[in-house]
């Protein structure tokens, strides 16, 4: 692609023809989708826009597509016609497909000469068991791309006004996520360390175990009064944010009525949102992003 911009930096002729929107994209020279390949594509967040223009190129090309639980459905309107979409969530209180067999299923399709996509929601390869995916693959001799996406732990806060790292308030940002395999507080998690370890910890999965969490954090020196948001449904038009502060979800708030997915953020980057939020109601009406 060779975009010729003027000496003023403005941009005077297109790609490729002079085609406008995504029409224009057509034009560029993406890596080629092989058949008998997998790629893992990250979703982003949740609004459709938020895609990567290789994830979009991977969604024109796939002839299988194995979509997780927090993948927006829009973007399977991006499929070609006649390509196979399948689901490997959990959805309606029915069990979740083994991570196994989903696993296997990738190298299955591949075999049979598919050009397969696994879409994920976020990144692929945060707290989304990309990392064991792609050792089924890499075992099994299939070729496989790794395709990143926004994960919902950086841009969900940016939609709440909460920058991730902000330079007068933290140097560093943990993520983790709120319970292991069995629905409990992770405990391979040292959390008297974690306490005082990092300025902000952005957790995922955590809603349930909040309060608990919140307890082992205060327990082990961080201040009561530390800000805490919940960021639910981020990046979408119902997106909403509710403040806390650890010392209320220790001491047992109900988050009852909390939506989820949600996001948590715990640190001084929080009191930001109070001039940063920018992502308001006229803005939501339009549920491309
Ligand atoms: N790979 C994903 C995370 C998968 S784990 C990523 O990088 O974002 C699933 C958890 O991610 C949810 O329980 C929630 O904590 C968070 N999450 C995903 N989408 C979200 C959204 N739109 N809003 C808030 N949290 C979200």
């Amino acid at each position: 692609m060779s975009a010729k911009l003027d000496r003023k930096g403005n941009r005077t002729m297109a790609a490729k023809g002079d085609n406008s929107g995504f029409a224009r994209l057509d034009g560029l020279a993406f890596p080629q989708f092989a058949p008998g390949t997998v790629w893992l594509v990250g979703a982003g967040p949740g609004a459709p826009a938020l895609m990567t223009l290789l994830g979009y190129h991977a969604l024109q090309n796939a002839d299988a597509v194995v979509y997780d639980a927090l993948v927006n459905e829009e973007v399977l309107g991006w499929v070609r016609a006649g390509a196979k979409v399948e689901y490997a969530g959990k959805r309606g209180g029915k069990p979740s497909a083994k991570q196994r067999d989903i696993s296997l299923r990738l190298v299955d399709l591949a075999r049979e000469g598919k050009r397969v996509l696994r879409l994920k929601g976020g990144d692929p390869l945060i707290f989304g068991r990309g990392g064991e995916e792609c050792q089924v693959l890499a075992g099994a001799g299939i070729p496989f791309r790794i395709v990143p996406g926004i994960s919902a732990g950086i841009g969900g806060l940016g939609y709440a006004g909460i920058p991730a790292t902000h330079r007068e308030t933290n140097q560093s940002v943990l993520f983790l996520t709120g319970h292991d395999s069995s629905g409990a507080v992770p405990s391979l998690l040292d959390w008297s360390k974690l306490a005082t370890a990092t300025q902000v910890i952005v957790m995922f999965m955590a809603v349930r175990n909040l309060g608990q969490i919140a307890g082992k954090l205060v327990a082990g020196g961080r201040a009561a009064a530390e800000p805490v948001a919940i960021v639910s449904n981020a990046t979408l038009p119902h997106q909403s944010v509710h403040q806390t502060s650890l010392a209320a979800l220790a001491s047992g708030e109900d988050l009852s009525q909390v939506p989820t997915p949600a996001i948590v953020v715990i640190g001084k980057v929080v009191s930001l949102r109070g001039s940063l939020d920018w992502y308001r109601d006229a803005l939501k009406e339009n549920g491309l992003g």
